[in-house]
């Protein structure tokens, strides 16, 4: 563990800075940068996918594993775990989203030697803060491509949690009983991707129990609650595709959210690396070789 908190720390002294597209396009670019160069040091294949704005050019960057021997499933469709890089103006976007970003980078060095059945993705999307411009691109390009997702795992805000009583606000609507103790993750997916819901669950129950994981499935798009529409799950709903949003519910919880106190100090690395461990075994469940 000791070893793993050093990593993440690592990661998150290069992550930690505005990234934002017009007040500092400079460091969302040498994010991109980072998280490709990480990825590929982990032995996938980078790739990234263009996005127009605003006369200007942004990317996605995507990461690919495929099974070993070819006729083993490269032609299944993969499962996607994604996550932000951009913050708004005026924050370092710790917990929003360079924590997302952080176990996106665990899972690719977890699962470099994991012999796949179904090929992953990993995606660091864009432009999230600007109305889900990246994922809503490559949600749509998909669609339009008539290709499949065996789902999608988006992490938003996953590195802040209190113990104390009364550190957790109710989102309001929520048809759940939600602890006041703001130190569960929240795992927030539609009908279509129920089955992601449950396995999550699980697979935290199993690895990682103290993040006390509290489900919630919404009708539809989540159009009658529209909190649990805030992150780039919400382009995959859209485009009919399963997907599950992990979080810790931001502002409901975090007081620094989307303010320039959102730095590492803030941030409980426990918490980061159990969501890490619980998307990992996620992910072995989905695609990886049974023994
Ligand atoms: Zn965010």
């Amino acid at each position: 563990m000791a070893n793993q908190h050093v990593r993440i720390t690592r990661h998150l002294e290069t992550l930690v800075r505005e990234r934002h597209p017009e007040t500092s396009p400079r460091a969302l670019r040498k994010t991109a940068h980072y998280l490709s160069t990480q990825f590929s040091k982990e032995g996938w294949a980078t790739t990234s996918q263009l996005v127009s704005a605003w006369g200007k050019v942004y990317r996605n960057v995507v990461a690919i594993k495929y099974p070993d021997r070819p006729g083993q499933g490269e032609e299944l469709p993969p499962l996607l775990i994604g996550a932000h890089y951009d913050t708004v103006s005026g924050s370092p976007g710790a917990d929003d989203n360079a924590s997302g970003l952080v176990v996106l980078l665990e899972v690719a060095s977890s699962l470099r030697a994991q012999p796949l059945a179904r090929p992953i993705w990993l995606v660091a999307f864009c432009l999230e803060e600007q109305d889900r411009l990246g994922s809503q691109a490559f949600a749509s390009r998909l669609k339009a491509e008539r290709r499949e997702l065996a789902g999608a795992i988006i992490l938003e805000c996953v590195g802040f949690a209190r113990s104390e009583a009364g550190t957790q606000q109710i989102p309001p609507g929520v048809p759940i009983a939600v602890p006041t103790q703001g130190d569960f993750l929240a795992i927030v997916g539609n009908e279509a991707s129920r089955a992601l819901v449950t396995q999550l669950d699980q697979e935290a129950q199993r690895y990682a129990s103290q993040l006390k994981p509290l489900s919630l499935v919404v009708p539809g798009r989540g159009e009658a609650l529209p909190d649990t529409r805030r992150s780039d799950h919400a382009s995959f709903w859209d485009a009919g595709y399963p997907a599950v949003v992990l979080t810790d519910t931001a502002n409901f919880r975090n007081p620094h959210y989307h303010r320039e106190t959102d730095t590492v100090a803030t941030l409980n690395l426990e918490f980061l690396s159990n969501v890490a461990a619980t998307v990992t075994a996620t992910a072995i469940q989905i695609a990886g070789v049974r023994p």
